[in-house]
């Protein structure tokens, strides 16, 4: 298994405990996000430290107040670096009092342009801005391998498979009251499917009352194996195939 997406330097043990952790559970790759130029160097230097571990690099919505040239330049250089698998996570996030939106949309378009020229992978980050989002990465990306990052948007499922995008899904998928991202889980198809921790955050359900780590992704791929009908040990290759290509690791 995978965690196509976690934040290890907001996780409060050490990245050699969390990586041991997810190795004796059987998470044999970790995808750590950055969030702005000192997050991703973070997560490049946790990439160059532990083998099964790789960086996505970018700047959050919510992070995006300012968003400068020399901002853009400093992501450009730090995603250029072979360890750095994926640009973002990036997007509009219209929930949080967070950045204004003309700052989000100079950052989000750069790490579009990004991911294009690099020709790698990029993160979204959505949250109540699903039009924006979408409308923005069907003028502005195509021909950039997309991932929707903890998909939240069940209702506009069909639109965003007929782009081509991947669908990630984190422990949030698991919750009792999620009953349409349940069954959106279970109506993608295998080739457009990763599972993913968002640690710290969203904690699958069997063990909510703790913080997230990256170990826990196989609760969440445990819920979604099961809606989909299939065994765990074929979902885990499946997963492990899906991100291998993606990221290429
Ligand atoms: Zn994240």
């Amino acid at each position: 298994m995978i965690d196509s997406h976690a934040h290890l330097d907001f996780c409060e043990p050490s990245n050699a405990e969390l990586v041991a952790e997810a190795l004796e559970a059987g998470v044999t790759r970790i995808l750590t996000v950055g969030t702005d130029a000192s997050s991703s160097r973070a997560a490049l230097a946790a990439a160059a430290e532990f083998p099964s571990v790789f960086a996505a690099v970018g700047h959050h919505p919510n992070n995006a107040t300012g968003f400068s040239g020399a901002d853009r330049a400093e992501l450009r250089e730090l995603a250029a670096d072979p360890l750095c698998r994926a640009v973002g996570e990036t997007g509009f996030d219209q929930y949080r009092d967070g950045a204004p939106l003309e700052d989000q949309r100079l950052a989000f378009e750069a790490q579009i342009e990004i991911a294009a020229e690099l020709h790698k992978p990029l993160i979204i980050h959505t949250r109540d801005a699903d039009d924006l989002s979408i409308e923005t990465l069907r003028e502005q990306a195509s021909g950039v391998r997309v991932i929707l990052h903890c998909f939240t948007m069940p209702t506009r499922l069909e639109e965003c498979l007929a782009e081509g995008w991947w669908i990630s899904f984190a422990g949030n998928v698991t919750y009792p009251k999620a009953t349409e991202l349940a069954a959106a889980c279970a109506l993608v198809p295998d080739d457009r499917l990763l599972v993913e921790t968002d640690a710290p955050y969203l904690t699958p359900q069997p063990r909510r009352s703790e913080r997230n780590t990256p170990a826990k992704v196989v609760q969440t791929a445990e819920f979604v194996a099961r809606q989909r009908g299939v065994g765990y040990a074929s979902f885990d290759r499946l997963i492990d195939d899906n991100a291998a290509e993606l990221f290429g690791w």
